[in-house]
């Protein structure tokens, strides 16, 4: 039985930031059966975006300060879409590998990598309606029955957020959980404890949130915030077995001239280390996330080394390319691998990081944009690729909790065969 593609179809919609956004739309055929598939997909968008992602395509004029789009549009509806039309649905590598080659740049610029994302999430979700499979089964076969750790992002700070904190992302992992239902209950109870506890600390103003919701008080230290949230854990009634922390220092956003402005000082990236190993020693952090800046893989393999026991993720460093990645792995940089589709800008590829992430002992967390749409294609992605760990902000706002509800409909659907991920 084949499906082929019949109908390629991309338009401007608006992302959870109030900018436009690819959104392609791919119809299927049988003629066998005459029965239609059809799959759709939005493209997300970062804030602190890393130096060597995949290029986003903004048409650079007028409308929408020009962040629109209407050029990868155009590229989907007149190039990309008319070279798959009539192909199988399901050759997922050979339709990314034509649309990469069509472009024929290292970083997608010349058609833009969010024209040729929105083509190939889209596929990959109509063939997975075209045979009537979920798409997370479509994507994984049948290894696809792990559901990965939420980290969530509780307090916003960096160039997510109005105030004065260094750090990007302040995470909890709610890990001792035996169910991914129950994980996601203790740490929306954990995030209603934080909201209690910085209201009654810096006023109703402090729970303001940020771009993943999380809340953005008025602070400038990281120990003020993360005291906040091991606070909020014990006032929600866990312990540091239950719900663990972590952060996403985005440090490149606070890197200049060869050092780290945070908590009031200049850092050097041998003071960095101590600075987190300070951390670790003081708060059960489990995870960080671009510790340096985005070249600075000696650094990170410095880190890693010094903390074998802890997450090391990286993010603008790796930009889930695999090139960047083995480089890493050779260096000994990081042992954990931040998935984000739209850095790379095809679903192949994306998968091809998490293959050799996987291969090399890495973990995997599959992860949103601080810019999302209602899509909530990368939950199925997650456990699709038996992910270790899913980010995708607070238990809060419906870009953000669109992808946890989808992982509450996955467990129950796989009932006794669902497995929380042990991290
Ligand atoms: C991140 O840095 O991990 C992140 C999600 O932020 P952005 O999408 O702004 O890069
Ligand atoms: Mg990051």
């Amino acid at each position: 039985m084949v499906f082929e593609i019949e109908k390629v179809y991309a338009r401007e919609i608006l992302d959870s930031r109030g900018n436009p956004t690819v959104e392609v739309d791919v119809s299927t055929y049988c003629s066998d059966i005459r029965l239609r598939g059809f799959g759709r997909a939005s493209v997300p968008s970062g804030a602190s975006t890393g130096a060597n992602e995949a290029i986003e395509m903004r048409d650079k004029d007028k409308r929408y300060l020009g962040k629109g789009v209407l050029t990868a549009v155009h590229n989907v509806n007149a190039l990309l879409g008319p070279e798959i039309m009539g192909m199988e649905v399901r050759r997922q590598r050979e339709i990314d590998l034509m649309m990469i080659e069509l472009d024929g740049t290292e970083n997608k610029s010349s058609l833009g990598a969010n024209a040729i994302l929105g083509v190939s999430l889209a596929v990959a979700r109509a063939a997975a309606d075209s045979f009537n499979i979920p798409l997370y089964q479509y994507l994984g076969g049948t290894n696809s029955f792990t559901l990965p750790v939420p980290t969530l992002n509780i307090i916003n700070g960096g160039q997510h957020a109005g105030n004065d904190l260094s750090i990007q992302e302040f995470m909890i992992q709610p890990k001792g959980a035996e169910t991914f239902r129950e994980g996601l209950r203790w740490a929306a109870e954990t995030y209603h404890a934080l909201g209690v506890i910085l209201k009654d600390e810096y006023g109703s103003s402090a729970t303001n949130v940020g771009y993943e919701g999380g809340y953005a008080p008025p602070l400038s230290i990281t120990a003020d915030a993360i005291e906040a949230i091991t606070d909020a854990i014990e006032m929600a009634g866990y312990t540091e077995d239950d719900i663990t922390i972590g952060v996403d220092a985005a440090a490149s956003s606070f890197y200049k001239d060869g050092k780290y402005d945070i908590d009031g000082e200049q850092l050097n990236a041998g003071e960095l280390v101590d600075y987190y190993l300070d951390l670790v020693n003081t708060y059960p952090i489990y995870l960080i996330e671009d510790a340096f800046e985005e070249e600075a893989f000696v650094d990170f393999a410095t880190l890693t080394e010094e903390l074998p026991n802890t997450i090391i993720v990286g993010d603008d460093l790796f930009v889930t390319n695999v090139e960047r990645l083995n480089m890493g792995i050779e260096m000994g940089a990081c042992n954990s691998l931040l998935l984000k589709v739209n850095q790379i800008g095809s679903l192949s590829e994306a998968f091809d990081a998490a293959t050799t992430a996987h291969r090399n002992g890495y973990s995997v967390v599959v992860s949103h944009r601080s810019a999302e749409t209602e899509d909530s294609m990368i939950a199925d992605i997650s456990v699709a690729l038996g992910a270790e760990l899913i980010k995708t902000g607070a238990p809060a706002r419906s870009e953000r909790t669109g992808k946890y509800n989808q992982l509450l409909r996955i467990e129950e659907e796989l009932g006794e065969a669902a497995h929380y991920m042990r991290i």
